[in-house]
Parts: C-alpha cells; structure tokens; sequence
C-alpha cells in the first residue's frame, strides 16, 4: 500500500503510457559536471555532451522481497523533461516509513524497493524551462515527486492531500516512466522542480536531510494546531520524528515533555530541551500529567494504548497521530465528549511547507541528531531502528555508493 494515498488497489501500479521517448525527444538540457557553485559558460558547454539529457543508469540499494535484504542494484532514471532537475544524491535519511514499505507491513507492497524519501542532491542538470534551480545548487527531495497540481487540495499547497494520490517518491505508480517510483537509496534521481526543495547555502547537508520528511512531518501539526509558547506539548517516542519534534516545538517556546518506551532516552530528552521525560509505565507521573497537554504529537510506529494520551490533553486538546497506519486501539468515547477532545492525524506537509521547515530550521541552526552511515551498512541500521535504538536518524552517505557488479553506472 502507498501510505500517503493508501491506494491497496492492484490496477495502481499498471504502468501509465511510457512517456521516455516524448521526453527525450522534447528535453532541451543546460548541464555541467558535479561542481558546487556557478558553472562556467565553457564549462556547461563542455558538460553538455558529457551528461547528456538521459535516461540515465543509477546505482541503489533494493529490497526484491518483504524478507530479502537490501542490496546493490542497477536502476535508470528517466530523460531529464523540460521542467525536470537531474541531482545527483549526496545523502539519504533512513525513515521508519523505509522500514515499513520494505517489509510490507501495512501490507502487500511493490519489489524492487527502492526506500527513501529524506535526500539531498547537488543539480547536476536542468531542464530547459526549469527557473529554481541552476547547476551547482543543493537541492531537497521529500516524499513526493508529483501530484496532480489541479485539485482543490493542491491548488491550496497540499499536494499531500491531493484528491489524485500523489506520486510517492518511491513505491508508487509512476506516471511518466511507467512501473513505481525508485525513492533516494540512489545515486541519481530526476525530479519535477516543483518537487525539489531550495536548500540554503552553509547547511549542514547531512543533517538537513530529514528535516524533508521527519521536520515536515513534526512541524506541520504545530503549525496547524498553532503550537504557542508556553504552551504545554507531548511528544510520544523518541525516534526520528519525536527528535525532530521536541527541536521544533523548543524553538517556538513550547513546554515539552517526552514520553519514551526507553529509560536509557530519558537524559537524551533533556538535553534536546524538553522539561521532562516520563516512562510510559510511570504510572504515578502519568496520573500527575492527566487534563495538562494542549497538543501531543505521537511518533509510535504502530497502533498503541492510546487512553493513557487522551487523558493527559487538556480540555480542546488535540492528540496527532502520525506513525500508526492501521486500526486503532480504542479511545473511551466519554473522555473525548466530556472534554471536547479529538484524536487527528497528519501526513508530512505540502511543498510550500516544507521549504518553509527547511528556511525556518537554517535560520535557526535546527538540524537532526544524525549517525552517518555507508550504504553496506542499511540493513543494520535497520534492524537497530526496529528495536529504538537510532539517536536519532541514520542518514547514508550515498555519494560513496560503489559501482553494482556487472555494471559500467
Ligand atoms: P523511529 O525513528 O523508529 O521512532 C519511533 C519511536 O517510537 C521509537 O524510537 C520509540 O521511541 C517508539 N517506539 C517504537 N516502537 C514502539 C513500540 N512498539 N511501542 C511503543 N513505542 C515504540 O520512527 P520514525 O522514523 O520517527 O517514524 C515513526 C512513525 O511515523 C513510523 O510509523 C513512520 O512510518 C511514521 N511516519 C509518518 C509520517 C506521516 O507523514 N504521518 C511521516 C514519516 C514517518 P521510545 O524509545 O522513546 O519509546
Ligand atoms: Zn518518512
Ligand atoms: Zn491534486
């Protein structure tokens, strides 16, 4: 299933008219070699023949099955078109919602995956009506590439929510190329301009990565249910997104306090500025904290006890679910009447959105806790994900991506 548009359907991964050779044929390309800054008049001349528009071959990292590991594959990226940005990937985060696809748990999911959705590349290319970007600059891709851009909901900046489904940037029908989308465990990706985020000249590009799915993720409930200062904020796992939100709502004055599965987090709360951080299990602290809350942000991968979480919002407060997909667990229907409370959810944010998370977090020096890691290492990494020991985001190094075997790319 795609998460975001939840589409189970099987006619949804049926390939849409293979568009390649349109593209190649009406690309017009400015391109330069992989240097960071202003490409030279000489050199985007020079680079022109040697980048050429594509398609191109990629290296990345696969799953064939929901119980396969990930390994080196070879993949291609499509023809750069007129409004498209070729970027070559310098880094990937790891997303929990990676782990999910993978292993097929919110159901049967399309092989081979190609994760991630949390990456940040250096324009190697342009198309001919592309006006965002230039050769040379940093750009961000998150978990769209695409939407129908003509619904109510897109016409408002949620391509998120558009009526369509958006394109996943992995893991969903692609409508151009034909197949699924092929996500950021790549060295290359082709990515509309609209979909690519400007990253700001001096960020810390490793860190900057998840910020494009667990920052927007966090920051847009805050700013839908307009988290204030001193406002009084939960937040439920200390993960990648719990990270991130603890950081966000801190930089607006919030209160926070974490409430962890983890003792060993309880310390690592503090000093990413909450007031406090409570065990589930602390029974006594829960009772203490009851009616307290105006907003809690739950991070917890699948469905959990959720009362425990009602009963500490205050009257008109708002918990957001954002990491259970399936069916939950169930919620006294008194406690959420006598108190006027609701349980919502929310899905990361629109592009707007999200390059306003990315300037507000430059502005502010706001960058996750990151352990860089090699592309050998993904399998690892997720298995120490799984068992909530990430403080607080794998991000792979991906320009260290060697050749697959067999392979020229
Ligand atoms: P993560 O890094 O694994 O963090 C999740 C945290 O939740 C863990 O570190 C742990 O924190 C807690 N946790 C894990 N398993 C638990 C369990 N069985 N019971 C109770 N607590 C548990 O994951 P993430 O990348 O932050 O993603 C979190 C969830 O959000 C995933 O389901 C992901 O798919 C989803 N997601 C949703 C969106 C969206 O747009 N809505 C976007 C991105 C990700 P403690 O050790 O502190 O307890
Ligand atoms: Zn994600
Ligand atoms: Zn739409």
């Amino acid at each position: 299933m795609c998460d975001e548009c939840e589409d189970h359907h099987p006619d949804h991964s049926l390939a849409a008219p293979n568009r390649r050779k349109v593209l190649l044929a009406g690309a017009s390309l400015v391109a330069a070699p992989l240097l960071a800054g202003a490409a030279t008049g000489a050199q985007a001349e020079q680079a022109q023949s040697s980048v050429g528009n594509g398609p191109f071959p990629a290296r990345a990292y696969s799953a064939a099955s929901a119980t396969s590991p990930l390994v080196p594959m070879q993949i291609e990226r499509r023809a750069i078109g007129p409004n498209d940005v070729f970027l070559d990937v310098l880094y990937c985060g790891i997303c929990h919602s990676d782990i999910h696809h993978v292993r097929s748990d919110w159901g049967p999911d399309r092989y081979p995956c190609v994760p991630g959705h949390e990456i940040i590349g250096r324009v190697q290319a342009v198309g001919s009506a592309v006006t965002k970007f230039k050769v040379g600059d940093i750009g961000g891709v998150g978990c769209m590439v695409d939407s129908c851009r003509t619904c109510e909901n897109c016409l408002a900046d949620r391509e998120q929510n558009c009526l369509m489904g958006a394109t996943l940037t992995y893991n969903s029908p692609d409508p151009i190329s034909g197949g699924h989308t092929f996500g950021g465990y790549s060295d290359k990706i082709v990515v509309p301009e609209h979909f690519v985020i400007r990253i700001p000249p001096g960020a810390d590009l490793a860190a900057t990565a998840p910020l494009l799915c667990a920052g927007i993720t966090t920051f847009s409930p805050m700013q839908h249910w307009k988290l204030a200062g001193g406002q009084r904020v939960g937040v439920v796992g200390l993960g990648g997104l719990g990270h991130m939100a603890v950081k966000l709502a801190v930089a607006r004055k919030a209160d926070v306090t974490v409430f962890t599965t983890s003792p060993g987090k309880i310390a690592d709360a503090r000093r990413l500025g909450a007031r406090e951080a409570v065990l589930w299990s602390d029974t006594e602290a829960m009772k203490r904290l009851a009616n307290r809350f105006d907003l809690v942000i739950a991070t917890v991968p699948r469905a959990f006890p959720m009362q425990q979480f009602v009963d500490v919002l205050k009257l008109d407060a708002t918990l957001v679910n954002l990491g259970a997909l399936e069916d939950l667990q169930s919620v006294s229907g008194r406690s959420l009447v006598f108190g006027r409370k609701s349980v919502a959810g929310s899905v990361i944010g629109g592009i707007a959105e999200t390059q306003e998370v990315i300037d507000y977090c430059a502005a502010r020096n706001i960058k996750a806790d990151i352990e860089l890691i090699q592309p050998e290492e993904i399998n690892r990494a997720y298995d120490r994900v799984v068992n909530k020991d990430v403080r607080y985001r794998f991000v792979i190094d991906m320009a260290s991506m060697k050749p697959v075997a067999g392979s020229r790319g």
